[in-house]
């Protein structure tokens, strides 16, 4: 090998440390952490939820609830206040002191609980696709108000492709927050309607019904959401948890610390001292201070200046972190979002073409060979074609219907080949999850969803 192979030096270095062995030293003790993306329609109330719980965990400082109530109060629209303090711990997280726009965070008993990406995003819904990349688990926000659920559910309305989006990102774990409750005065009529209807196209968008909890709630009045109900006409009919219990009995997958390093980029900013900053979510393996990684689709070699978790700095960073990365060696004008930092032996696949297992759900006009789409794939997004149809797929079955199919429709299942304008990494699903989904959109609007069964060497 030639003198400057640097890969040699980590491959000496990986054998010496048992990756599970490190985790369990450095965090066997802490919480779990668990990340959570929010969604619903436009409205629901899901920012005045997110805030209340908040502050209602002290999550939120007196002098920044006292400055929001007298605003509020000023404008005679007190709901506000929740909604802005969510904003404001937005706001507040400056680029380059954290990793991303809009992170509030949280703990219950046995978790520390990660809101990503934040909602109140002018454009939800591009925002949403990187949020749900990396979230565990989601939080449904539906509005019970007489007329307001059925606009949000029914035609037009964004719950059905939000909830289909993250399902399709791979989380399978639900909590439906049945909001705003207190308009209907408790109405547990109204909460089995909306939860009767929910649940039939929840299972049709592949969510188990075991993994999917409905609470009713108000984010206004606070009630239901981190203690029991106080509330004498929704105490008659409700004795489940709150919703702070529901999502402290989420599962959290396991964290893959033990396969290659894969990070994915999803923010590149100038530090304070020297070097550049990445910021993004390891998928698989530990980064530790000091270590080499390959900077892919350019494959150039960096080293790990420096890293941080939640604004605290670390030696050692796992899969299941967000963080942000000191690097050196590379120019930041080669770094960019959607980039992976790969382990520099075992490297990431990077590609122009790969297969893929598409679930079609949104098109005015059928696809076809060469359909040209915008594929989002982790915070990419990138020019691609659908080059090949190759097969039509039974839906529930996943059996062959037809081979090499003219067009594709809407709730169609199929085998494509798609093509994409430059390089970029990619992993099979059944290697690598997270970054073996795939999201296609055309003109604003998302079209289908995809898992990379095959890649091609291009
Ligand atoms: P978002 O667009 O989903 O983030 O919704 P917001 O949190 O901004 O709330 C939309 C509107 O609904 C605001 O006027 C809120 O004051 C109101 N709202 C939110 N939650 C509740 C609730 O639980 N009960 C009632 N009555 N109104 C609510």
């Amino acid at each position: 090998p030639k003198p400057d192979d640097d890969t040699r030096i980590v491959k000496v270095k990986e054998s010496k440390v048992d990756p599970k062995k490190q985790y369990t030293d450095e965090r066997g003790s802490e919480k779990d952490h668990l990340y959570i993306v929010v969604i619903g329609h436009v409205d629901a109330g899901k920012s005045t939820l997110m805030g209340r719980i908040l502050c209602d965990l002290g999550e939120v400082s007196q002098r920044t609830l006292h400055k929001y109530e007298q605003e509020s109060k000023k404008i005679g629209k007190q709901s506000f206040m929740y909604a802005w303090v969510l904003d404001e711990t937005g706001e507040e997280r400056v680029r380059g002191i954290t990793m991303d726009v809009g992170r509030a965070q949280f703990e219950t008993k046995t978790k520390k609980v990660i809101i990503l990406d934040a909602p109140g995003h002018a454009d939800f819904i591009p925002n949403m696709i990187t949020g749900a990349g990396q979230a565990d688990v989601a939080l449904l926000v539906v509005d019970a108000t007489t007329g307001e659920f059925e606009s949000g559910f029914e035609l037009g309305g964004q719950t059905r492709e939000h909830a289909l989006l993250v399902r399709s990102l791979g989380v399978n774990q639900l909590a439906v927050a049945v909001n705003k409750l207190d308009t209907t005065n408790w109405s547990q009529e109204r909460f089995n309607e909306i939860t009767k209807k929910l649940k039939a196209f929840l299972k049709q968008a592949g969510f188990k019904d075991s993994d999917v909890t409905f609470v009713p709630c108000s984010g206004l009045t606070g009630e239901n959401l981190i203690k029991p109900p106080s509330e004498s006409e929704l105490l008659k009919w409700y004795n489940g948890p709150c919703l702070l219990d529901v999502i402290d009995n989420f599962n959290v997958p396991e964290r893959p610390v033990s396969k290659p390093l894969r990070m994915s980029i999803n923010d590149v900013f100038k530090g304070t001292g020297s070097g550049f900053c990445v910021a993004g979510r390891i998928e698989n393996g530990i980064l530790n201070k000091g270590d080499k990684v390959l900077v892919c689709p350019t494959k150039e070699m960096a080293e790990v200046r420096g890293l941080s978790i939640n604004d605290m700095s670390s030696n050692v960073a796992f899969a299941g972190d967000q963080v942000s990365v000191t690097l050196s060696g590379v120019d930041i004008q080669n770094v960019s979002v959607g980039y992976i930092l790969s382990d520099p032996v075992q490297q990431v696949p990077v590609t122009t073409r790969f297969e893929a297992r598409l679930v079609v759900f949104n098109v005015k006009v059928p696809i076809t060979k060469g359909f040209p789409v915008l594929i989002h794939h982790q915070s990419l997004v990138e020019s691609a074609n659908i080059v090949k149809l190759k097969a039509l797929l039974n839906k529930s079955t996943g059996e062959l219907v037809k081979k090499k199919p003219r067009c594709l429709g809407n709730n169609s299942v199929a085998v494509v080949d798609i093509e994409v304008c430059r390089p970029i990494c990619v992993e099979r699903y059944k290697d690598v999850k997270e970054l073996g989904r795939v999201m296609l959109r055309v003109s604003g609007v998302t079209i289908a969803a995809g898992l990379v069964t095959d890649i091609y060497n291009t």
